[in-house]
């Protein structure tokens, strides 16, 4: 089959002929329909997360957003078989540890990441190996095309398990969001279908009306603002303070000034991961955050065992994960679209559809 490989850090992937997976006993492996391009590709791509133990080695097939059809199953699989179309996120529990037996699969103790690990190849590829898949893989309601589905394996996922689950979004809540890429762009979505006012804050105007589109009641350039001007924005937009901040991107900036522009007993969600500039460590007004009795809460992906609300959500039209995915692209073309993330190039959800 044809996948992209990461042959050295910050090189175009290379697409190439690679042997076929063969499903693991507690396994499947599908055919690819579609795979959303995120940026934690695009930090696997560039050698990023060595600070954290976490990076991706040289030889992996890249990809971790999923969906498609089950080709083969392994032997000690029940419930999904040859046909069922399925979702997959990232990051596979293996079902049997007190994480994932408590419905905290995301952060088994023994979990796998997909695309990013050499025991677990991804996505970008025709076929891909789940793993551990009547634990992991999630069924594809009927009518669900691929591309919607794909970002649930990671982005759209992410930004509901961490306003829904983590920082518990009221509605009602200002919800400020720094950084409208994928998964900011999905936060802005979710935090508005539950309910929040939402602040989207970019340098991009055009990701800043697509934020609008997508349910943000205000907006902040924050390329228009002095130096410490977006929490000084956001405190004047609401009164005091956001209820809850999201740092959708991952630099000290945004990180930083999520937690400034929270009013008294707010809550901070760290989604984005950190470049080779902060190296996965960021400063903060500890003192200030003790004082005003700020929460900092970090979040990753989404338990496989939450999907099903999320799916009636779609399912009634509340969420609509597809208004992310802004471009269908082919195999081919992973390597250009993950150069682009480079300078902020893209806008929305890109997801490869023709493999
Ligand atoms: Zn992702
Ligand atoms: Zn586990």
């Amino acid at each position: 089959m044809e996948a992209a490989v990461l042959d050295a850090y910050g090189e175009p992937l290379d697409i190439r002929e690679v042997p076929d997976p063969e499903p693991d006993p507690r396994g499947v492996v599908i055919e690819t329909e579609a795979c959303g391009i995120c940026r934690s590709d695009w930090h696997a791509w560039q050698g990023h997360g060595e600070w954290a133990d976490d990076r991706v080695p040289i030889g992996q097939i890249l990809g971790h957003e999923p969906a498609g059809t089950v080709l083969a199953v392994g032997d000690r699989v029940e419930r999904i078989g040859v046909g069922d179309r399925i979702a997959v996120p990232f990051n596979l529990g293996r079902g049997d540890c007190a994480h994932c037996r408590n419905g905290h699969g995301n952060v088994c103790s023994d979990g796998l990441a997909l695309g990013f690990e050499a025991d677990a190849p991804g996505a970008f590829a025709e076929r891909v190996a789940v793993p551990y898949a009547d634990y992991n893989a999630v069924h594809l309601p009927e009518g669900v095309s691929p591309a919607e589905m794909a970002s649930l394996g990671c982005r759209f996922a992410t930004a509901y398990h961490g306003l829904a689950h983590r920082v518990d979004v009221e509605a009602g809540d200002w919800v400020a969001v720094h950084g409208c890429g994928g998964v900011g762009l999905s936060a802005v979505h979710v935090a508005d279908a539950l309910g929040a006012n939402v602040i989207a804050v970019d340098l991009d105007d055009q990701k800043l009306a697509k934020a609008t589109d997508l349910g943000a009641d205000e907006t902040v350039n924050a390329r228009e603002e002095a130096d410490g001007g977006v929490p000084e924005a956001i405190r004047g937009l609401t009164d005091g303070g956001a209820h809850v901040s999201v740092d959708a991107l991952g630099v000290a900036e945004t990180c930083r000034n999520s937690v400034a522009c929270l009013r008294k007993r707010g809550r901070h969600l760290q989604l984005g991961l950190t470049t080779d500039e902060e190296r996965g460590a960021v400063s903060l007004p500890t003192d200030a955050m003790t004082m005003r009795e700020i929460t900092f809460l970090g979040s990753r992906g989404m338990p496989p065992t939450r999907y099903d609300e999320l799916l009636r959500m779609m399912d009634r039209g509340t969420v609509s994960p597809a208004e992310l995915v802004t471009a269908e692209v082919s195999l081919g073309d992973v390597p250009d679209r993950l150069a682009a993330m480079s300078d902020y190039g893209t806008v929305g959800i890109e997801v490869v559809t023709e493999f």
